[in-house]
């Protein structure tokens, strides 16, 4: 399957609208416009992006940004998405356990916050199903990036096959 990245991702923000707003934290999308369709399960990478969101919106404070980014890697074959926040961080030491099920980083805050520690470990096991893994960058008191490559779509597949049908015709 392969799909256009600028529309989910403004689905994906659009649905956690209310939580973001109600979290006083703003949700953006940013991505090149010339950027290749991916090769993927969208609806599991719907799932990747809303919880990355999710959590980037949960580990934020008022006033907070989360933009989801993409662009395509030197060459046009794979393409880098990216969802950057500039909230509370992650200590360098948790980083390796981050992805394990039911790990969370600060038990008290993550309490009252609600939830299990399994959407990073969903994330995971998405990603890996698709041959390519989670990479996290944080810092400590100014925010964390977690990244992922996806195979970009073959050029004919790009306009969701309008073109295809232009270039069968024209044979
Ligand atoms: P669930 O996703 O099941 O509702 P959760 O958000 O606690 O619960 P994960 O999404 O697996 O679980 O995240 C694991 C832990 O990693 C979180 O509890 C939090 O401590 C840390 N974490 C995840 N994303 C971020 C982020 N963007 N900024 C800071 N810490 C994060
Ligand atoms: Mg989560």
């Amino acid at each position: 399957e392969s799909f256009a990245l600028q529309p989910l991702a403004m689905e994906t923000i659009d649905a956690l609208e209310v939580v973001a707003s109600d979290a006083d934290v703003n949700l953006s999308v940013r991505l090149p416009s010339a950027i290749p369709a991916v090769s993927a399960d969208r609806e599991r990478i719907r799932q990747v992006l809303t919880n990355l969101v999710e959590n980037a919106v949960k580990y934020n404070e008022s006033g907070g940004h989360v933009e989801i980014v993409a662009r395509a890697l030197p060459g046009g074959a794979r393409v880098r998405v990216g969802v950057v926040d500039d909230g509370i961080g992650i200590p360098p030491e948790a980083l390796p356990r981050l992805t394990e099920r039911f790990f969370r980083v600060d038990k008290s805050r993550s309490r009252s916050q609600g939830g299990t520690g399994l959407g990073l470990a969903i994330v995971k096991h998405i990603l890996e199903a698709h041959g390519t893994y989670l990479s996290v960058d944080s810092k400590p008191g100014y925010g964390s990036t977690f990244s992922f490559e996806l195979d970009a779509a073959p050029e004919a597949e790009l306009a969701s096959g309008a073109g295809a049908v232009a270039r069968a015709e024209a044979a």
